[in-house]
């Protein structure tokens, strides 16, 4: 069963065509820069060497066809023909309270999805631009939605309600929902096989430490805690957001700086984050080199964010009361030995020991913990594309 996974932005389309039987990737690619002048596609056959075409554009609906042209195409194509897709699953951004699991998409789903617009209105609407165009390009095969914020939806009242008026939520929905879920949900599941547990007896945190991050707590395989919020700014600082603030913070600078909403906006989301306190870069590599060399800044961001980590960690341990292990995936917990050792050296209280010398790599998965920690420590890549092929076969079969 060959399964097409889509993940649209909104000037970009990224693919893979996963063969379901052996969860192999047939081909993988990106569409870029939709709609923007220099647009082209990216085209990973697994069997063949990269291809790049460039060529315009305009919009989401041309770029799908580029990309089943791309993987249907006689020279560097994977399969024969669109027949061969069994089904699309699609990421989405924000299911609000209306998706606690993957759905087929159908009528009654797109009006959902519409309706949670407000909810993520930079992320939802090329999400379901995306769908569209796949309506209208593959109007017969299947399509499913998997959601980022789905898994978290087991959340107990008291860690999703935020201590403002009980009305904003009765009004407007505003609650934690937090993100990167489907990440989250593939680690746990590695993480339950790696220690040949059921997924349902695995207490685990899970650190999703990427240019985005985020801290998940899982009791008993489900989700009961995670640090984004409302929206992907809270929590941990991140490559370019802030995380927790003091709320004052805003309405302060706001009057200092004369600043608007958006103004504020984009400095939390954009310009802080260990980019704003480094005033370097926001890629982990960029700061390790700097720190390395003696630069205070650099170090400073470095600290500052291994702490946070720290912080939830110990914070979730406390609410899971036993902790199995500790799993860091994504960019820098999968790549960044020293991020690694920082928060777990610091760690001790829980009674966390890992091996220096074991934790010296990047990009696979590993355990990193001696023999005699009282908690695993874990390096699992993560794999959302391969989550969303399996949850779409699980819904289409
Ligand atoms: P992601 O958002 O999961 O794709 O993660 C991207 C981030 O991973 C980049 O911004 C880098 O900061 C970080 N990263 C990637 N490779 C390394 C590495 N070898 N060492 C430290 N950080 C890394």
């Amino acid at each position: 069963m060959d399964i097409l996974v889509i993940n649209c932005g909104s000037s970009s389309l990224k693919y893979q065509l996963i063969d379901m039987n052996g969860e192999n990737v047939l081909a993988k690619g990106i569409v870029e820069r939709i709609g923007i002048d220099g647009s082209r596609i990216k085209h990973e056959p697994h069997n063949s060497e990269k291809i790049v075409i460039e060529e315009p554009i305009k919009n989401h609906k041309e770029a799908l066809k580029m990309v089943v042209d791309a993987i249907t195409n006689s020279e560097y194509g994977v399969i024969e023909s669109m027949d061969q897709i069994s089904a699309v699953g699609h990421r989405v951004v924000h299911g609000g309270e209306d998706f606690s699991k993957s759905v087929i998409i159908d009528d009654k789903v797109m009006d959902a999805l519409n309706r949670n617009i407000e909810l993520a209105p930079l992320h939802n609407p090329p999400n379901i631009i995306g769908i569209e165009a796949c309506k209208e390009i593959m109007p017969n095969v299947p399509m499913v939605a998997v959601f980022d914020t789905a898994f978290h939806q087991t959340l107990p009242e008291e860690n999703y309600i935020y201590a403002i008026p009980y009305e904003y939520y009765e009004k407007y929905k505003i609650r934690r929902y937090g993100f990167h879920g489907t990440s989250h949900k593939y680690v746990a599941i590695r993480t339950a096989e790696i220690l040949n547990k059921q997924l349902s007896d695995l207490n685990a945190i899970t650190c999703h430490l990427g240019n985005g991050a985020s801290i998940t707590a899982i009791k008993s395989g489900i989700s009961i805690d995670t640090s984004m919020g409302f929206t992907p700014l809270e929590g941990l600082a991140m490559g370019t957001r802030s995380g927790n603030i003091d709320p004052a913070i805003i309405p302060f600078l706001m009057k200092k700086e004369n600043m608007s909403f958006d103004d504020v906006n984009d400095v939390l989301n954009k310009k802080s984050g260990v980019l704003g306190v480094s005033g370097i870069s926001s890629d982990f590599r960029d700061l390790e080199d700097e720190a390395e060399k003696g630069n205070k800044r650099a170090k400073l961001a470095l600290n500052l964010f291994a702490n946070r980590v720290v912080k939830y960690i110990s914070a979730y341990a406390s609410e899971l009361g036993r902790v199995d292990a500790i799993v860091f995936t994504a960019g820098v917990g999968e790549n960044s030995p020293l991020i690694r050792e920082m928060v777990c050296e610091n760690l001790g209280i829980l009674g966390v020991k890992i091996d220096k010398n074991v934790n010296d790599f990047k990009g696979k998965e590993r355990m990193i913990s001696t023999d005699d920690s009282k908690v695993k420590v874990l390096v699992v890549p993560t794999n959302e594309e391969l989550m969303i092929a399996r949850e779409t076969v699980e819904l289409v079969k």
